[in-house]
């Protein structure tokens, strides 16, 4: 689904990310973990075409070339990203942003009632969402804010979702919902990469996991070995 390989990212003089390489398959739910400033964010927006770089290769269903596809064609192409801090449009409705989220599908020619159909679907999953759809999104807790990042861009029916810090800032209760419905998604198909600080967590849900140190990858292997790794559990698990 996803095949980068030696990604650099740069801001100015300083090399964020260093020539990274990984893979996402199809159905996967893949992980990046990681300290602070270790490059994650920016391998998410790179991705997702809001940062520049340069890559050896960086392919997407294939055929398609990242390095070569303008931001705006990302989501119509079926990549999303949920970014860190949500990014929804906070004076807009709850059914607005929703609507929004399947705009480039309405744009391609699909009809209206399948998109209805799809947001029953994102109503049934994100059951908060549906008592708040005339609210503005700004009204909405931090939880529920990510609960309808998610949810507009599911409703782009993408066929890679891209989620940056999803559990950041929220209530354990709510990070455990979130964590919810990442899982319920990813059983339904969905095919996802996922940054994530709460590496205990990610691990518990990914299948694969890659762990960024600096920019560059330290260590890669199943979550669930990885889980059980010594090094890993004493860095990044804050457990001996
Ligand atoms: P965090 O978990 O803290 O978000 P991260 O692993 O996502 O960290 P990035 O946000 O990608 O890391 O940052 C990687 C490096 O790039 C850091 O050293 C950071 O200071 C630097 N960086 C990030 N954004 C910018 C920017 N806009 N301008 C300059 N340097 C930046």
């Amino acid at each position: 689904m996803l095949n980068i390989q030696g990604l650099t990212v740069a801001y100015g003089g300083i090399q964020a990310v260093k020539g990274l390489s990984f893979q996402v398959h199809a159905g996967e739910l893949v992980c990046l973990i990681g300290c602070n400033g270790a490059g994650k964010t920016s391998t998410m927006k790179a991705i997702a075409g809001l940062l520049p770089f340069e890559a050896h290769a960086a392919t997407f269903k294939g055929a398609i070339d990242l390095t070569a596809l303008p931001a705006h064609e990302r989501l119509p192409n079926g990549l999303a990203l949920v970014p860190e801090g949500r990014g929804i449009f906070s004076r807009m409705t709850v059914l607005e942003n929703l609507e929004l989220g399947a705009n480039a599908r309405l744009q391609a020619g699909c009809p209206q009632s399948e998109i209805h159909a799809d947001l029953e679907k994102m109503l049934m999953l994100f059951p908060r969402i549906k008592e708040r759809l005339k609210q503005s999104a700004g009204t909405l807790s931090g939880g529920e804010q990510q609960m309808l990042a998610m949810a507009r861009a599911l409703m782009g029916k993408p066929d890679l979702l891209l989620l940056d810090e999803p559990s950041m800032g929220l209530a354990p209760m709510m990070v455990e919902k979130i964590f919810e419905v990442i899982q319920q998604v990813h059983r339904d198909g969905m095919t996802i990469l996922l940054v994530e600080q709460n590496a205990h967590i990610a691990l518990q849900l990914a299948n694969r996991a890659y762990v960024m140190d600096s920019g560059l990858i330290d260590y890669e292997g199943r979550a669930c070995e990885l889980i059980n790794d010594p090094r890993i559990r004493e860095t990044y698990l804050g457990q001996v």
